[in-house]
């Protein structure tokens, strides 16, 4: 392990640009649940196992339309436990290391929940690949439109349901969080879409050689992020991929079998 930590420290100081691709592990170490399976997300809402209810059944656009309380329920908990929500302290390395060498950072994340900007990240430099509990759009799409989301919805926790909840500011109906959701075929991608122009921007201007990868909790039931850590790879960047469960990954790319916090630590300490 202290030569893979010594080897990802030399990458660390030899890249010109980071790309930090994250996954829902990143948020484990500030006390996020990840919905790991059927029981993470149990553990995470008792309520739902009584009622039978995974996350593929609580977080789809057709629960919106049938009972928009519930739907909200779900999501209003969530966005007041990632608005309270303070980043450990992982996120400020990273930050700590481009400045140090004069490094670039783009960040490229599958997690809605807006860890990274409330971190002190440009949010220039992010692409949010499934969007943001922090963005609202109207369930039924009555104009493309996506907007920041300054409500605070109102849960009885012991029901999940919502006494309050946004509404669209166009017609006043049901709005959802700017979320790719399971069978989504409505969600507005248009955020996304510049957020990832920015990202292929950024990747202009740095050769492949020069950009490092840092991958952090990105699991393979959802495998976008590992995807693209793959991607960057194979043109030339190199890769470190932190993950305590799923690290495997080939020569010349690193592998930290270790939790994001404890993996960036261990690099800090090596640099
Ligand atoms: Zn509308």
């Amino acid at each position: 392990m202290q030569q893979v930590l010594a080897q990802g420290a030399k990458y660390i100081k030899e890249a010109k640009a980071l790309i930090l691709t994250a996954g829902a592990g990143m948020g484990v170490d500030s006390g996020l649940p990840d919905f790991r399976g059927d029981q993470g997300f149990w553990r995470a809402y008792p309520l739902y196992q009584q009622l039978g209810l995974s996350f593929v059944d609580a977080a789809n656009p057709a629960r919106f339309a049938q009972d928009p309380s519930f739907a909200w329920g779900f999501y209003g908990h969530r966005l007041g436990l990632y608005r309270q929500c303070r980043p450990h302290a992982g996120f400020a390395l990273i930050l700590q290391w481009a400045a140090r060498f004069g490094q670039e950072i783009f960040v490229v994340t599958s997690n809605v929940d807006g860890q990274f900007q409330q971190a002190g990240y440009d949010e220039a430099k992010i692409y949010e690949v499934h969007g943001s509990i922090h963005h609202l759009q109207c369930l039924r799409n009555c104009r493309p439109e996506i907007w920041e989301n300054s409500e605070t919805p109102v849960v009885d926790l012991t029901q999940m349901k919502a006494k309050t909840y946004p509404c669209c500011k166009f017609c006043g109906r049901v709005a959802r969080p700017n979320i790719l959701m399971f069978g989504d075929a409505a969600w507005q991608g248009a955020r996304s879409a510049a957020q990832e122009t920015r990202f292929h921007q950024f990747l202009s201007r740095h050769q492949p050689h020069s950009r490092l990868v840092i991958e952090i909790g990105a699991g393979q039931a959802v495998p976008t992020i590992r995807r693209l850590s793959q991607g960057l790879g194979r043109e030339g960047a190199r890769v470190m991929r932190i993950n305590p469960r799923e690290a495997e990954i080939t020569a010349p790319h690193l592998s930290l079998p270790l939790g994001g916090l404890e993996g960036l630590t261990r690099l800090d300490q090596a640099l």
